[in-house]
């Protein structure tokens, strides 16, 4: 399955809010027979989102996925997530790497593991400011490629996430074209150090809203976006949801 346009909830949310996110949503979305259109609640909403969602074509998927099972206390596992009904999972993004100091050898964990159990995986890579700046943001992103995905089999479905961590929840981006060239390059390095020579959906993240998506979504190399603070609003996701079902190619 490919997922274009995926809202991430972050710690956000209620059993009142979602209700209401859903209604919004749903009076929104232009066709309703959207197929690849997501969004990753908290695992403890990750339940009732699916009841909510059963008769739309909304995918759920959850925020992140253990490396594991069994004697791990508090994690979530693939098996669990897959037990309600979740068939993806957002694996890397950059506060699970910055705030639970998640790196590039236990990501690749997590990904075996997610490939092993046939589940989907969202993988996030993306440069803080200091290599935006010093213009090394593709030797930056290629070691995050290389240490995570090189010599793995990656399944159908797997998609990257591009995130600049200096444009997540500031409002600024990169310049389009920058962006659409970065797309081209983790296309072609995933490409040449997967296994079976994959070459994955690239995503953008960062600040993306109704505002810039059709700009984004006219670029080539941009399959679509991961969208945080932006994906909190059903009304503002779907507006989204409908620049990407219309962006003419
Ligand atoms: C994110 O955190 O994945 C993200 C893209 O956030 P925002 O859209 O708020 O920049």
């Amino acid at each position: 399955m490919s997922l274009s346009i995926i809202g991430n909830w972050k710690s956000n949310g209620s059993l009142e809010s979602n209700k209401s996110w859903i209604h919004d949503f749903k009076y929104s979305i232009n066709d309703p027979e959207i197929s690849n259109v997501a969004i990753c609640p908290p695992f403890t909403y990750l339940d009732q989102m699916i009841s909510l969602t059963s008769n739309l074509g909304l995918s759920i998927g959850s925020q992140d996925i253990d490396s594991s099972s069994g004697a791990r206390t508090g994690s979530i596992s693939i098996n669990a997530c897959k037990d309600i009904g979740c068939c993806f999972s957002i694996v890397g993004h950059s506060e699970r790497r910055e705030i639970f100091g998640e790196s590039n050898m236990y990501l690749r964990q997590k990904l075996i593991t997610a490939q092993e159990s046939g589940f989907q995986v969202i993988f996030c890579i993306g440069e803080p400011k200091e290599q935006q700046l010093a213009g090394t943001t593709n030797n930056f992103l290629e070691k995050q490629i290389i240490e995570s995905l090189s010599d793995l089999e990656l399944l159908d479905g797997f998609t990257i996430a591009y995130e600049p961590i200096w444009a997540i929840g500031t409002g600024k981006i990169p310049d389009i074209k920058d962006i659409n060239a970065t797309h081209k390059f983790i296309k072609d390095i995933v490409q040449s150090s997967s296994k079976n020579n994959f070459t994955p959906n690239v995503l953008y993240g960062g600040s993306v809203t109704s505002k810039n998506a059709e700009v984004l979504f006219k670029e080539k190399y941009i399959d679509g976006a991961l969208i945080g603070g932006a994906s909190l609003n059903g009304k503002e996701f779907a507006e989204i949801a409908n620049i990407f079902k219309n962006r003419g190619f």
